[in-house]
């Protein structure tokens, strides 16, 4: 079984560098898709409330019969619950519905520039922090500004900034932002949400020159970057292969063909924009 590797966090908490996505799992089939992600060796788990199955991923976790200290297990505020008592009662929420003491790391969804809550909302994540019911907190979505405006004013710099990053959307200046304040950078949508990026011909190319599949090329290629991922699929030889990655490597040619498709393909909301 494959090996993954820590990321050590900006407090000390460390993370494993693969991990697996359950956005659009049903709640019904979290319960199975998180079990065979456990059984294939993942061992950090990404839920969100607002993907609403936290609980099948909670009965995944308590059926799979783990140690706690083993898993490291994310979810996520969503928008409607920014500020400081409603992110306090539904990170409660969340907890309760994940059937645990408490969480590896409480992310903020969005920034939602517009509403301008997230630097009160980050006040409850250090709250929560402090009582050891979140062992690190840290944002999603959060563009540079978002970022030194938190740090300006919080002595609680985030551990990790998830963001949509795959080849096509590089994110050059927000990896060096992350590089400078300390921040983890973790890749959502890793593989393009499986669409045009794995039927790419560069990535065929280079896939091929390996002997390998475009979805582990595309893993690779962040894993050497230093990013944290978190590949989704229900299907349980998908799971398997994208777990399956780290005994091979790309070379500096690989990597730099596969640079060229940095075009800016945004597949999510643009999170200056949203909320
Ligand atoms: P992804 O890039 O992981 O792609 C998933 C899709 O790729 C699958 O549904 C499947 O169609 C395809 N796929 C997976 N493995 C494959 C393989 N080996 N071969 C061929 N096709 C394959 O996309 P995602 O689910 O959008 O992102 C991953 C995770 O990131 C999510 O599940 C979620 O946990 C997180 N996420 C977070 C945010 C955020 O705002 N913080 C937004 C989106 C996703």
């Amino acid at each position: 079984m494959s090996k993954v590797p820590d990321v050590a966090l900006n407090n000390g908490v460390t993370m494993p560098q693969l991990g697996f996505g359950v956005w659009q799992v049903p709640d019904d089939e979290a319960e199975s898709a998180v079990a065979t992600a456990l059984d294939a060796g993942y061992r950090s788990i990404d839920t969100a409330a607002l993907y609403a199955n936290e609980e099948g991923t909670g009965r995944a976790l308590a059926a799979s019969g783990l140690p706690r200290e083993e898993l490291f297990v994310t979810t996520k505020l969503w928008n409607s619950d920014q500020g400081y008592d409603s992110a306090l009662r539904a990170f409660d929420t969340s907890l309760g519905k994940l059937k645990l003491d408490y969480v590896d790391l409480y992310l903020i969804h969005w920034p939602q520039p517009r509403r301008d809550a997230y630097t009160e909302t980050w006040r409850a994540l250090e709250r929560i922090a402090a009582d050891g019911r979140a062992r690190a907190i840290g944002v999603s979505n959060f563009q540079p500004a978002h970022l030194r405006r938190l740090v300006d004013g919080s002595p609680t710099v985030p551990a990790v900034n998830q963001i949509e990053l795959h080849p096509q959307l590089a994110q050059s200046e927000l990896r060096a932002v992350h590089a400078e304040l300390g921040i983890a950078t973790e890749a959502w949508s890793p593989l393009g949400q499986g669409k045009g990026l794995l039927e790419s011909q560069v990535v065929a190319r280079v896939a091929e020159r390996h002997g390998r599949t475009p979805a582990q090329v595309v893993l690779r290629w962040h894993l050497q970057l230093g990013n944290v991922v978190i590949p989704k699929s229900v299907t349980p030889s998908r799971i398997r292969e994208n777990i399956d990655v780290f005994d091979f490597a790309l070379a500096p040619e690989d990597l730099a063909e596969l640079a060229a498709l940095d075009d800016g393909t945004r597949l999510g909301p643009d999170p200056d924009a949203f909320g």
